[in-house]
């Protein structure tokens, strides 16, 4: 498996239109064969920002640091990850267990999922349903 550690690729301004910024993550994602995703991050002054980033072929690794958070460097600097907005599949498999776990080192409760060939308003999954158990 390819996971590799999330790589900044730019920020998206809140006024850019969401379908826009998913149809070049989506493209990215195809092109490049690395899973993309949109994540809300807090610089140093604790403004929320939203960052692309891409991972590995089959996903995207986040370090936890040992106080439970995780920072994601965006230029120079080291970003705190606030929440996993969605990201994008290469093909329909449905959220991985790797996205779940990702949930709960968030604690967030959802995040929408975008997969090429899958629904195009997207799969929005959740911590409490669609786990195997
Ligand atoms: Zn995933």
């Amino acid at each position: 498996m390819d996971y590799r550690p999330a790589e900044f690729v730019r920020f998206v301004l809140p006024d850019e239109a969401v379908e826009d910024v998913i149809d070049e993550a989506k493209a990215e994602t195809w092109t490049k064969e690395r899973e993309h995703a949109l994540l809300v991050v807090r610089d140093a002054n604790g403004e929320e920002q939203f960052a692309m980033v891409r991972g590995g072929k089959d996903g995207i690794l986040l370090e936890r640091a040992e106080d439970g958070s995780i920072s994601v460097p965006v230029e120079n600097e080291l970003f705190l990850l606030h929440r996993l907005a969605w990201h994008v599949h290469p093909v329909p498999t449905g959220p991985s267990d790797h996205d779940f776990a990702t949930l709960d080192a968030l604690a967030q409760e959802s995040s929408m999922l975008f997969e090429i060939g899958g629904p195009r308003e997207g799969t929005l999954f959740s911590r409490k349903s669609g786990r195997k158990t």
